[in-house]
């Protein structure tokens, strides 16, 4: 399941794994994990040699469960501080850099190794796991995802969100490794003007369909 921030991806992931019974994966926290250990060390986000020279260090280990889905670096329980404002503003710089895709490519590639999963992300269709038997690429209009976000998140406005959004969109679609893209074969789902039962009903009928 790929697509921009706030197209649903999450809630239809979760959604549609707990139906199924199946495992998730959210990649994107593996991402902000990352990101949250960089600034912990004060490593310069603005030096990819930087990132890239000490992206091996961090130990993270992530959850599969679609109720509590767990997100640890170094033993610490990471799971709040991955949704703040400072790694949210960061992240994109950090997975736009080859060795930390590598790294949690392959990291995520051993997680689906080991049985059916639903995975999100920007990349899952396209290079984590181009022979899914079903792939799927959720959009929605630029309003719809920011009024989701401003309503998850406190103290903040559509406009503000929006911009946020954009900026974020830019920056994860023009970077030269693995950008957010259609996946060959993706079906593409507009949740706009759909609830989020609406959407997992679908995305559960596509994958009676095919599978
Ligand atoms: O999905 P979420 O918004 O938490 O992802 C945070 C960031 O992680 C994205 O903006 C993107 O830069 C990066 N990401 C990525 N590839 C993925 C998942 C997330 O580059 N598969």
């Amino acid at each position: 399941m790929d697509g921009p921030s706030g197209s649903g991806k999450s809630s239809v992931s979760r959604g549609v794994a707990r139906a199924l019974g199946l495992r998730y994966l959210d990649t994107g926290a593996m991402y902000r994990a990352m990101t949250w250990w960089m600034l912990r060390h004060e490593i310069d986000l603005g030096d990819p040699g930087a990132i890239a020279a000490r992206c091996g260090e961090p130990v993270i280990v992530s959850g599969t469960d679609p109720d509590g889905p767990a997100i640890h670096v170094d033993g610490v329980d990471v799971a709040g501080p991955i949704r703040e404002t400072e790694v949210t503003g960061a992240v994109s710089a950090v997975a736009a850099v080859p060795e930390v895709r590598a790294r949690l490519v392959a990291m995520q590639q051993e997680i689906i190794g080991s049985g059916d999963i639903v995975v999100e992300g920007r990349d899952i269709g396209s290079v984590v796991a181009p022979d899914a038997p079903v792939k799927l690429y959720l959009t929605a209009s630029a309003h719809a995802r920011a009024a989701r976000r401003t309503a998850e998140l406190a103290g903040t406005t559509v406009e503000a969100q929006k911009a946020a959004m954009a900026r974020r969109d830019t920056l994860d679609s023009t970077r030269k490794t693995d950008p957010l893209s259609v996946a060959a074969g993706a079906i593409e789902l507009d949740t706009s003007d759909l609830t989020l039962d609406e959407v997992i009903a679908e995305v559960l009928s596509v994958i009676k369909e095919r599978t």
